[in-house]
């Protein structure tokens, strides 16, 4: 007997339960789901009927209940991860991989959805199309394999998984290892008040004297922008870009992580007929083929270069001339370039923080939402899983409910560092019942502090929180029935940057950005001369930021093209004869940027980090829609909701795209907009 442990993850209703949840769930419900998906299969398989009702659609509701509950258990254990939890997670990774492989590779259940497909223009295009990405991925998944060869697939996918656990966790586990301690107060000079006083707490929390500084984003990246002793820059760079490497503990070393999941994916893509790993991420990509991709990469280093070469030449001018440094080094870099700003557009951009309190931004977006989809968002009274987390309702003009969001803002321990989007439930209307979309909204910014009780944000924060926004109402405004392809579920992995992206580019128009901002009483909004320098200052280093986003998406592609490399020093090589090409700043010898580059061997980017540049010209392009004049926001705003966001899998992203902007995708915005027009 399969019974229900009835427990926060196996409970459904329309908020996921957080508030009774312990680790000891995970594996009773998380077992229970698996072995229900399993009757389901076996009950359709029983079944004459070959139809959706009998056929598709109880598979899709127990595969859905199992996605919402491991998702729920997945992100509990990104955002308040414990010892117990992850051990849980951990231990039913291989579990529910192997379900999911012996799924997609059930040639029985795939002939069904075979013989409802061929029937399937009867049931409109929303299912046609359902049916078309599954024995699409079906294929994909191996379901044309043999029975060893099916074998060898689900021992390899449920390798990877693990594999990719086991990199996250030494990319979130190696730098909490790590503090920079300087109790010397005459030798740290140039750091915010704010960021004193949070290493003093940190230094207080390890029972230490003086300032402990850490390698999270809120603490590094301002330390390396403003610590003026160089060689402390160093000390925090060094352990920054070796870790979870060899250079570091060896528990944490992720070389042989990356050399195992570089082996299986290429096992994987041979034994369904790839090419390479790159070829089989192309089988679900807006970009038809690898090349489309390294083709986009070198436009953009060709227009980037010289920008990028006079860039450098002014860092070394000005550090030589100014600070004294002789050789720019790579800890340098940071630190020069804010001086080069303060001085040309005088102000630093941790100035602007005391700007953007985060109640006043998020009251903006929430007004500029509304303004684009005609939608009002409300804060719910809701029990989570961190006191500092909020619940939004989101609601349509005639106020019928669409749907929900959390929104975990703050950095915190047990957090994974970052920001990003995450579905916990899919839109889904059938005649039975309607499932609305719930969305994760996660970032990493500093705590409320201070009197006011108010966070405050830098500008790059507010453009974090406008991004994932974007990709919040990308899952939320859908207007697709079928869950497999409404929210973002069906779309191109190198598309779904476009809606989030898109929506960055407010945190650069006056209107906007004079709502969520304030004064320095407190009151009004940034003063418009200081705004005037912000856009002047924006595309400050565009150079060479494209150039190292390209090095990254190049690197991607370049080892999921080759051969499985026989050891880390190979994959080493790969990256510098990238640099070598592309880059305009030498890194030392022990830099070990692959072994933190969890997009690729963690996440879902794999031969897929160009997505970035690619989504980059679509929503750099669409948006020029707003600058073109003529039509109004709302309009552009209903235009992109009903030709792009609200279509989710339905259509082709490039289909989308020109049904909105009318013509197919140009890269000629996304080069002005990021200055690599002019030099
Ligand atoms: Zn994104």
């Amino acid at each position: 007997m399969n019974t229900n442990p009835n427990n926060a993850l196996s409970k459904f209703s329309s908020l996921p339960q957080f508030v009774d949840f312990k680790a000891e769930d995970v594996k009773p419900a998380i077992t229970y789901l698996v072995k229900q998906a399993e009757e389901s299969i076996e009950y359709v398989l029983k079944k004459d009927e070959r139809d959706w009702s009998n056929s598709v659609e109880p598979i899709m509701i127990a595969v859905d209940r199992l996605k919402r509950a491991w998702g729920q258990a997945g992100h509990l254990n990104s955002v308040v991860s414990s010892e117990k939890l992850r051990a849980a997670y951990n231990d039913l990774v291989p579990e529910v991989s192997e379900f999911y492989s012996k799924l997609s590779q059930n040639k029985k259940i795939f002939q069904r959805f075979k013989d409802v497909a061929a029937n399937s223009h009867l049931m409109g295009v929303q299912r046609e199309k359902y049916l078309k990405n599954e024995l699409r991925d079906y294929e994909l998944s191996g379901v044309g394999l043999n029975e060893s060869e099916q074998k060898i697939y689900q021992d390899l996918a449920k390798k990877l998984a693990s594999l990719s656990a086991q990199f996250s966790d030494n990319v979130l586990d190696a730098p909490d290892d790590y503090t920079l301690n300087i109790q010397d107060s005459e030798k740290i000079t140039g750091l915010s008040v704010a960021l004193l006083e949070d290493a003093k707490a940190r230094a207080v929390l390890d029972g230490k004297e003086g300032w402990s500084f850490t390698l999270k984003a809120p603490c590094w990246v301002p330390f390396m922008e403003s610590c003026s002793n160089r060689d402390f820059r160093q000390e925090m760079y060094r352990a920054y870009v070796t870790r979870a490497s060899d250079c570091g503990k060896p528990e944490y070393d992720n070389s042989q992580t990356i050399l195992q999941i570089l082996v299986a994916r290429r096992e994987k893509a041979k034994l369904l007929g790839f090419e390479s790993f790159a070829h089989l991420s192309f089988a679900t990509k807006m970009a038809e083929k690898p090349q489309e991709a390294l083709d986009l990469l070198k436009q953009l280093s060709q227009s980037a270069r010289a920008r990028a070469e006079a860039e450098v030449t002014m860092l070394k001018t000005y550090a030589l001339d100014k600070l004294g440094i002789e050789e720019l080094m790579p800890w340098d870099v940071s630190f020069v370039a804010q001086r080069i700003k303060e001085e040309r557009y005088s102000f630093k951009d941790e100035d602007l923080r005391q700007h953007f309190p985060l109640s006043k931004v998020i009251f903006g977006l929430f007004e500029l939402l509304n303004r684009l989809y005609s939608i009002s968002v409300s804060e719910e009274p809701a029990e989570t899983w961190d006191p500092s987390v909020k619940l939004f309702s989101v609601n349509n003009q005639e106020g019928e409910l669409i749907g929900y969001f959390y929104a975990d803002l703050f950095a915190r321990d047990g957090k994974r560092p970052g920001a990003w989007m995450d579905d916990a439930i899919g839109r889904w209307k059938t005649d039975q019942h309607v499932q609305l979309p719930v969305a994760y909204l996660v970032c990493n910014f500093p705590s409320p502090s201070g009197h006011s009780g108010d966070a405050f944000l830098s500008h790059s924060e507010v453009e974090t929180l406008f991004h994932e926004c974007g990709h919040v109402m990308h899952h939320l405004m859908t207007q697709i029935d079928e869950i497999g392809i409404s929210g973002i579920n069906g779309v191109e992995w190198d598309a779904v940057e476009l809606p989030s992206q898109f929506m960055e580019n407010f945190c650069w128009d006056w209107d906007i950005v004079s709502k969520i901002s304030i004064d320095t009483s407190g009151e009004g909004h940034i003063p418009k001369p200081l705004f005037e320098k912000m856009v002047e200052a924006k595309n400050f280093m565009s150079g060479i930021q494209t150039l190292r986003q390209v090095e990254f998406a190049e690197f991607d592609l370049r080892i999921h093209l080759s051969e499985a490399p026989n050891d880390i020093g190979q994959v080493l090589k790969t990256l510098n004869s990238i640099r070598q090409e592309i880059s305009v700043i030498d890194v030392p010898q022990y830099n070990r940027f692959p072994h933190s580059f969890s997009h690729i061997f963690a996440g879902g980017y794999a031969a897929g980090y160009y997505s970035y540049k690619w989504a980059e010209v679509l929503s750099a392009d669409a948006f020029s829609m707003t600058e073109d004049g003529g039509m109004s926001l709302s309009d552009i705003g209903s235009m992109f909701l009903n030709e792009v966001i609200g279509k989710g899998g339905l259509r082709s992203s490039l289909k989308n795209f020109v049904k909105f902007r009318g013509r197919e995708p140009k890269i000629d915005a996304l080069l002005q907009h990021t200055g690599l027009t002019e030099i």
